[in-house]
Parts: C-alpha cells; structure tokens; sequence
C-alpha cells in the first residue's frame, strides 16, 4: 500500500497544510490564503468531486484541458498499463513505441506537417515551434528574417518566449522588457500596411485560430485565417497556428484550421492532446523544415532543443488512447447536436439574465458570457463581478473561472444534453445570485 493521501478527507488539515506549502497559479495568494479552499479529490465524466463530497460540473474541463470526461476507462487502463510496462525513457537518441506510434497518428492527422516534436506542455510547444523557426531560417540561409508577429491580446503560454508574444497586459506587461519585441497587429489589414523592409525581416506570424481564450474568447471574423494565409504567402512568411486550446475537438472540427481549410507551417498542440490527463504537447512542422536540419556536409544542423520528459511513454499512451475514444465513440460525429444545444442555452442564459448579460460569444463547445451593468456599461473592476458569479455559480454545482467579467465556458465534448442543461441552470442561477439588486454600482 502508498502511503499516498487516501480518504477519509481532513479538509482543515489540507487547507492549513496548503496555505502553508503551497503556492497557486493565476492566484492572488494573500487572498486565498483568506479563504476556504476549494479542494477536489475526484473526478467522474465531467463531473469533480471536492473533499466534502460535493459534486461540480466541469464547466472549463480543468482549465481546457480534459475531452473525454475524467477517469474514462479506455484512457485510465492504458495510463496504468503503461506505468507499469515503461514509465519513462529518454527521448534523447533513442525512441520508444508510444511516442512513434503516436506521431505517426498525428501526422495522419495533419499530412502536411508529418514531422512531430514532443513537448510538455502549450508554452514548450510554442516556444519549441519560435526556436525551431528561428534555427531553420539560419540553416535555410534567411537569417534575416528574425521577427515574429503577434496579434493583439494573444496568449501564447507563460515560458519567456511564449510570453514576449502575449498580449495581454495584466499578464504580460510586467515582464514585458525581459523577453522579445514581437510586432504586433491586430488584423490582416496590418500586416498589409507593413513596409517591404519590416514584412522581409519576418520570420513567422503566431496566432490562436479562429478564437482567442484568453482575450475573453475573442472571435477573429470569418475568413481572417485564410487572408492571414494567403498574405503569408505572398511573403514567404511561415504561419504558426498555436491550437493548443483549439485543438482536438472543442470547435466542432479535429482542429479548428480544418474550419478554413487552412495548412499551417507549424502547429502547436496540447491541452486536449491527452485528453487532459496528463501533460503532454507536440509541435507539428513541416518535411521542408525539417529537411533544413538534416546533415548536408556544411557543418553542426542539430536542434539544440528539448526537455527531459519528451516524447514521454505514458504521455504518449494517454493521447494514444484519447485518439482512439475519438475513433471509437466517433466524437466527432456527436459534437453538431450538442453544440446546437449548447447554442439554444446560450441564448437562454442571455435573456433570462437580460440586463446583466452583453455579449455572448460561441465557437464550437466554447463559450465567453460577458457580465454588464442594468445600462450595459461594463462594472467597475474592484466588483470583480465575473469573480462574484463563478462563486456563486459554484454554490450551484458548476465549476469555472471567469477572465475579468467574461464568464468561460468550455465543457468536455463528453458532455451530455442533461448536463449542457445543467451547466445553464448553473450559470443562470449564479449570474442572478450576482447580479441581484445590484443596480448601478
Ligand atoms: C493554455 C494555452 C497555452 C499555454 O499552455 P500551457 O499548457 O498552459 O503552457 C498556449 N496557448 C494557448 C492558446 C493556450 O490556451
């Protein structure tokens, strides 16, 4: 037997325990240190279980991470036979089944870009994508063309790479001398105003496709991504599609660039890619990338890159089989109807909580509900409303968290029409809890 934390659960003694050790992501610590913490010790479909044994909708699938639901039995068999078979082994000159079989699976996903490099996480993936780029210009004699650009309240992840690409102040403004100068765009129409001499020093353009997460979901209007394209083209500039929130399902497509039929030249994977059990990600680029790195006599054309727990076995198991409940249950196939629903109550929380709801914005099984004011004038930040919401929403057996005032929603695709309806009465319940009485603050 582990001596591992087993139930019964001492939610007190967890709680001074945590308060005393632990230190939390995207969390104001001096305040959480006030509070009960919320402390989850099970997972079912899309549902948690907290210590005291309340049950919660997974209503942001952990932070966009989970497809399938928690515990799905085909992912936790083969997270456990692969345990106990090879835990982990170098992918440093030397290989293993898993990680092969697994590239070879996402390649048949995207053939235009056979060639995958495993990483950990959607920071690594996108910081391994910049690196990559950034060496295969080198070698590719264009060393010129060394910039990036980004958009406008992009989110590309938290590494110093990844995040000199973000947009978003409150996150990135801090750090912002430290890292690189991307440019940055809002819009096609941007980059088009870029003079010959900017637009020759390019190396790559990086962005979210169709929808931004962490700009309140953001919407890019229909047909940006295949303008974007079509510009890079023109240029010779490489596109980066970082779909690491996007990918494997949550649009309604395998990834959301199949939208617009677009191929990009290097794809960031991660989040779902597992289907949120355990990390791991994977950039995808193209035989033409990859070739420059191949010996041609010249001199050293290794990718100095990589992390310690790449191409690892059980990471790779775990997506193995979260590609195959794809298969088998044909995900896919299912996701129309229930985004149609997810639609239909969208579009009821609006209403039934008119006036405190402005804009709704849907993609796929992903949602952002802004919470206005009576007059439809945004609340002052320190009512921190999307806060007070998602608590109370809490109180009602739905688990999220908001960005400013944008409610998230963004179930497990696994998720059922009962549930959808659920994740509804939830929201509704915990909006009006909010909103009550509050008039003009
Ligand atoms: C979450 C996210 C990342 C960062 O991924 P991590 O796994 O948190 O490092 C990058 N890009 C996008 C679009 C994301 O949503």
């Amino acid at each position: 037997m582990v001596d591992s934390p087993t139930p019964p659960w001492d939610p007190a003694a967890l709680a001074a325990a945590d308060h005393a050790h632990c230190w939390h992501p995207f969390t104001p610590m001096g305040e959480w240190m006030e509070d009960d913490p919320l402390i989850l010790v099970g997972g079912e479909g899309c549902w948690l279980v907290d210590a005291r044994g309340n049950r919660y909708l997974d209503a942001n699938s952990s932070i966009w991470t989970n497809v399938h639901g928690h515990g799905h039995p085909r992912i936790t068999e083969a997270i456990r036979d692969q345990a106990a078979t090879l835990d982990h082994a170098s992918f440093l000159g030397t290989t293993n089944p898993w990680a092969i079989n697994l590239a070879e699976k996402l390649a048949a996903l995207m053939p235009a870009l056979p060639r995958v490099f495993f990483t950990d996480d959607g920071s690594t993936a996108v910081e391994c994508a910049l690196k990559m780029s950034i060496q295969a210009r080198q070698l590719m004699g264009e060393a010129g063309r060394s910039r990036f650009v980004a958009f406008d309240r992009a989110y590309h992840g938290d590494t110093m790479g990844a995040s000199s690409l973000g947009g978003v102040s409150t996150f990135f403004e801090r750090f912002r001398g430290f890292g690189f100068q991307p440019i940055r765009c809002s819009s096609v129409e941007d980059l088009r105003q870029l003079d010959a001499g900017t637009i020759a020093s390019l190396n790559a353009v990086v962005i979210e496709p169709l929808i931004q997460g962490v700009n309140r979901m953001h919407l890019w209007p229909p047909g940006m991504l295949t303008d974007l394209r079509a510009w890079c083209d023109e240029h010779a500039v490489w596109l980066v599609l970082d779909e690491v929130m996007t990918g494997f399902g949550r649009t309604g497509r395998m990834f959301a660039c199949q939208h617009e039929e677009v191929v990009p030249d290097f794809l960031c994977l991660a989040k779902g890619l597992t289907g949120g059990t355990v990390p791991l990600a994977a950039t995808l680029t193209s035989g033409k990338v990859f070739s420059a790195f191949l010996d041609d006599g010249t001199g050293d054309r290794t990718f100095y890159y990589g992390h310690s727990y790449c191409g690892n076995p059980i990471g790779c198991a775990a997506a193995l089989a979260s590609l195959e409940v794809f298969e088998k249950e044909r995900v896919l196939d299912g996701l129309a109807a229930k985004i149609e629903h997810f639609s239909k109550v969208l579009e009821q929380v609006r209403w039934s909580c008119a006036p405190h709801v402005g804009a709704v914005r849907q993609l796929g099984l992903m949602a952002g509900i802004d919470l206005v004011q009576a007059d439809g004038s945004t609340y002052p930040p320190a009512a921190r409303m999307g806060q007070v919401a998602c608590r109370a929403m809490r109180e009602a057996g739905v688990l999220t968290r908001p960005i400013l005032d944008t409610i998230v929603l963004m179930p497990p695709l696994a998720i059922s029409r009962e549930e959808i309806n659920h994740l509804a009465r939830g929201v509704r319940a915990g909006i009006h809890a909010a909103t009550a009485g509050v008039g003009k603050v």
